[in-house]
């Protein structure tokens, strides 16, 4: 029999075309396996699929495998729902020593700010072999996600006393892991929300000079160094990376190459007591529309779009939201100048920013850049703050702020019925 390779022109026509409808079935049988990502051209040369290989991951956005292991990957990707995880497993059997990290959780839930951090004591982790990430929870948590978060270990306190403003008894937990562990690391974040003030009472408990407003760490002649914001952020501070961390957001990236395995671990010693002296009264209510904008967890931002004010205030009443503006909307006089929201405005931090009939101008963007999930409700689907949300209804503002006002009311109808 001839070695001469014999082609099929219109096979490897409907192989080139990923539109055509048996471009799978040819695929399949002219490499006896379901869409690989490689195969053997006419030619022998090694032609590989660009639509194949990666993995689809948990954000939505397509990661290539350097390892090369996601065949399987590759096809599930081909199926909505079927996604297969193909990241590689960081397994710690047994720990020879810790990285810790206490998240804030606002809300039950890892911020970005806790991720970053994450991703930052895996860093300093990955410096020695065995060496696990501890993540300490204090209270109820709804988070799912720690192990993508990058936590090896997860120390959960479920005492009663955590659900409420306890840092007395929440520093003598980290004093007893202190003295249990030696970890290398004790990571804090630096914000208003706990993790500043309880870093700061810990290193002044174990008598380290903490590093407060990390926002980058390096390495020196095989040292490592961190940079901190000091003087009012006027000024970096270069000094050797000490023992306890408080660091800014985006100190490092989050971990997304790897998954972890968040395994359950418990404090070794008996109950530590500790003298409460700060009893928590409860929370607070406080009028959204009177929280200043750079602090707001929740801002309603209204622009050019807006065509019903009134509905404007109503949906922000009914939502809890904080009031917020682009600049188009202040100089219309529809909002106050102190509601502007941008780069001449105010830079909000918000954990929901909804942008109702906002263009998404640089200098808007630019003061929403920290928030952690903006929403946009436009009628323009190619506008930039339809690019830049997390979530984007398209139509007209009016009409769904209605129905939106509609749904909740009827959801606490519903609660309040309940209870
Ligand atoms: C030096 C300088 C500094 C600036 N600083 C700031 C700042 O700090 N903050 C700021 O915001 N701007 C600032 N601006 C202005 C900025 O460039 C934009 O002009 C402004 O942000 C646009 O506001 P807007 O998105 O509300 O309006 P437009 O750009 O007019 O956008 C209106 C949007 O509403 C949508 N829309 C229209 N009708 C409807 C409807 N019925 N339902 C839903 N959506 C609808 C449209 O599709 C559009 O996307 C600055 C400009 C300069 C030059």
């Amino acid at each position: 029999m001839s070695d001469s390779l014999r082609r099929d022109p219109r096979r490897e026509q409907i192989r080139r075309n990923r539109l055509h409808p048996q471009h799978d079935a040819v695929l399949a049988a002219m490499n006896g396996t379901d869409s690989p990502a490689e195969w053997l051209s006419a030619q022998g040369i090694k032609r590989r699929n660009p639509h194949l290989i990666g993995f689809i991951g948990p954000n939505g956005l397509r990661r290539i495998d350097r390892s090369g292991v996601q065949g399987g990957a590759a096809s599930a990707a081909k199926s909505p729902g079927l996604t297969v995880d193909s990241r590689p497993l960081h397994h710690i059997e047994s720990p020879a020593a810790y990285v810790v990290v206490v998240p804030d959780m606002p809300g039950g839930r890892l911020s970005a700010l806790d991720k970053d951090l994450l991703g930052l004591a895996q860093q300093l982790a990955s410096r020695q072999p065995e060496t696990a990430v501890l993540a300490v929870v204090f209270g109820s948590y709804k988070e799912l996600g720690f192990a993508d978060a990058g936590v090896d270990r997860l120390l959960h306190l479920t005492d009663a006393v955590f659900e409420q403003y306890s840092p007395e008894l929440q520093l003598a937990r980290l004093l007893q892991l202190e003295s249990d562990l030696q970890p290398e690391y004790w990571l804090f974040p630096d914000s208003g929300l706990g993790g500043g003030d309880l870093g700061r009472r810990f290193a002044v408990q174990i008598d380290v000079r903490a590093a407060t407003g990390l926002w980058q760490v390096r390495q020196d002649n095989e040292q490592l160094q961190c940079i901190c914001r000091g003087a009012a952020a006027t000024v970096d501070i270069t000094r050797e990376l000490p023992r306890v961390v408080l660091a800014l957001p985006e100190c490092a990236e989050p971990v997304s190459d790897t998954r972890h395995e968040a395994v359950a671990f418990s404090l070794r010693a008996g109950q530590v007591e500790s003298l409460q002296r700060i009893e928590d009264m409860g929370a607070v209510g406080v009028d959204p529309a009177s929280v200043s904008l750079a602090e707001a967890e929740f801002i309603l931002s209204g622009g050019n779009g807006v065509t019903d004010w009134q509905g404007f205030h109503t949906a922000a009443e009914v939502l809890g939201a904080t009031e917020g503006a682009s600049r188009v909307a202040v100089d219309d006089g529809f909002m106050p100048r102190d509601r502007q929201v941008g780069a001449t405005g105010t830079w909000v931090t918000a954990r929901v920013y909804l942008a109702v009939g906002i263009s998404g101008a640089i200098q808007h963007l630019q003061g929403i850049q920290t928030c952690e999930k903006v929403i946009a409700i436009n009628t323009d689907p190619g506008c930039d703050m339809v690019k830049r949300a997390d979530l984007a209804v398209i139509g007209d503002a009016a009409a769904i702020l209605e129905k939106l006002i509609e749904k909740v009311n009827a959801l606490k109808q519903e609660t309040r019925h309940v209870a």
